[in-house]
């Protein structure tokens, strides 16, 4: 039987998107991984972390095979959730601009109503330099935005965006019915408002943004330290955060890439084309960065 000073053992919602980023990431501090891909590998982990995907096809994807409501048992029960992109829309109690004729199915546990892709589509994907406990950089894929925090979370970091195109009537229907009473955002300008990112309610941690696909393993870590004081304490502190790189990848990164981390770097350097083969995606970028 695992005791407290085991590494902690992090199950990771394996049904669709950036899972082996953050199994690695996890793992590069110390924890234990299980993917999970039935209700019943949900019972045993020591924490949760929903990746980011496509929060539409992972509901489709587990209709009625009961792992939402494993998941959400979990999550109620005071198990440490971390949601990242469409794990964060996943963990949220509202989600707006959800995909018509499908019906969004929602795990829960923060208290927020969340607007799936605010920021855009893929192509609108956008890296920048945000600020919450210090600087760091925060990668943006189809991102969500949450519009309204309930009163026990915690906004960790905010950005100040217009919503695209195709979720601005979703925005607005938001505003029409909170507008008795809710306090609206602060306007900044161009029909911008500041929008939540990252936030927390006691053990569920949410950023809209892939801490996964940079080398900045600070929301890991601070998960993971939420993990441990769940489980009392015992565990063993993780390694010492790494600082974010600042250069642009050499060759020799490029050649260790995975395909997500390829996907970004290209992204980042300006390259819309991210299809393909991992052989052409490497080929691309390292053309790219030549
Ligand atoms: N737009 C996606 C969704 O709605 C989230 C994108 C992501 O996780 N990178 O689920």
């Amino acid at each position: 039987m695992a005791t407290s000073t085991d590494p902690p053992l992090i199950g990771v919602l394996a049904l669709q998107g950036s899972v082996a980023e953050h199994v690695e990431i996890l793992e590069s501090r110390g924890a234990r991984t299980r993917q999970i891909r039935v209700a019943s590998e949900v019972a045993g982990v020591d924490g949760l972390v929903l990746p980011g995907g496509e929060s539409t096809a992972i509901a489709i994807m587990t209709e009625g095979d009961g792992i939402f409501a494993a998941l959400r048992a979990a999550v109620d029960g005071g198990l440490p959730a971390y949601g990242t992109c469409a794990g964060l829309i996943l963990l949220a109690d509202d989600a707006v601009a959800t995909k018509k004729g499908a019906p969004q199915a929602l795990v829960g546990g923060l208290d927020c109503t969340v607007c799936r892709n605010y920021f855009g589509s893929q192509v609108s994907s956008f890296e920048t330099e945000l600020r919450g406990e210090g600087a760091f950089s925060a990668v943006f894929i189809r991102a969500p935005a949450i519009l309204r925090c309930g009163a026990g979370v915690e906004a960790l970091a905010t950005v100040s965006a217009a919503p695209c195109a195709a979720a601005r009537d979703a925005v607005d229907a938001f505003d029409a019915k909170a507008a008795s009473g809710a306090k609206r955002p602060r306007d900044g300008g161009a029909g911008s408002r500041d929008v939540v990112v990252a936030a927390r309610q006691g053990n569920v941690l949410v950023t809209a943004f892939h801490p996964e696909l940079t080398e900045d393993a600070r929301w890991h870590d601070k998960f993971l330290a939420m993990v441990e004081a769940h489980r009392g304490g015992g565990g063993a502190a993780p390694p010492a955060a790494k600082a974010p790189p600042s250069d642009a990848p050499s060759p020799a990164d490029v050649e260790a890439m995975t395909v997500g981390k390829l996907k970004i770097a290209l992204a980042r350097a300006g390259c819309e084309d991210a299809s393909g083969k991992k052989a052409d995606l490497k080929a691309r970028l390292l053309a790219a960065l030549a």
